[in-house]
């Protein structure tokens, strides 16, 4: 049986005070599970003091974005040795915001994801169609050329550690979620083709999330849905109570 996996990303909220303040929010609502795995992703200045926060709970730490360079002449950017150094786990790799705004290839993607995984950091790697795609009705060829390009390279074995988060672009941060059976749909294409590129086994042991809009109102019907294994929260991961009511809807 698969584990829900709930993560939160924070993008470019919260300083360290409304960190903190957060964390402990979160830790005062959500009730821990077997069935589930709560991951947080705060902004890199907090990070050391999110692990620090989080130390004898069961709620793991990931950064949004990482290079995909070892380290050196490369300002502005956070290495998987930074990370892994201030107690990270996971790493957000390929978000639309990283694509769209950043400009970031799947080329540059599949280097990050090779990075991570080489170094013992689990990517969750995000894929996703335009509201334009969508409608045109190339959505299950989008998201198949990102997961090929993506994952090109990764062993089976590294694939273990990878989590997939299917985030259609037109849902995130608009308060459109996909209806159930929409993100579903999808959902049972990516597993079908990792099956395609690896096997059964790896199909039927994969994480994928979904994202877009996930609110405790729409969680548990989403998360009910057969090939959906946990959400990617943005807006409501930064109230305590929301998201940890989303964390609760995974049991
Ligand atoms: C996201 O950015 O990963 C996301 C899913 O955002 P939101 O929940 O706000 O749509």
């Amino acid at each position: 049986m698969r584990k829900k996996v709930i993560a939160g990303n924070w993008k470019m909220n919260n300083d360290l005070s409304g960190a903190v303040e957060l964390i402990s929010g979160i830790k005062g609502n959500y009730e821990p599970s077997e069935n589930v795995k709560a991951i947080i992703c705060p902004p890199f200045i907090s990070l050391e003091t999110a692990a620090e926060l989080l130390k004898g709970t069961d709620i793991s730490l990931g950064a949004q974005n990482m290079s995909e360079e070892d380290g050196g002449a490369f300002t502005g950017e956070i290495s998987h040795s930074m990370l892994k150094s201030v107690g990270c786990e996971y790493v957000i790799l390929g978000h639309s915001e990283r694509r769209t705004i950043y400009n970031e290839s799947d080329e540059l993607i599949n280097k990050k994801i090779h990075k991570a995984l080489e170094t013992g950091l689990k990517p969750i790697f995000c894929i996703g169609e335009s509201l334009e795609q969508r409608e045109s009705g190339v959505t299950n060829d989008v998201v198949s050329e990102q997961v090929k390009k993506g994952l090109d390279g990764v062993s089976e074995e590294a694939l273990e550690n990878v989590i997939i988060a299917y985030e259609p672009i037109w849902a995130i941060g608009t308060g459109k979620t996909a209806s159930p059976q929409q993100a579903q749909d999808v959902h049972e294409t990516i597993r079908n083709l990792i099956g395609e590129l690896y096997s059964d086994s790896a199909a039927s042991k994969i994480i994928i999330q979904y994202g877009g809009s996930v609110k405790p109102d729409n969680a548990l019907e989403l998360l009910s849905q057969k090939d959906i294994d946990g959400a990617l929260v943005g807006g409501a991961c930064l109230k305590a109570e929301s998201f940890a009511a989303i964390i609760n809807a995974g049991k």
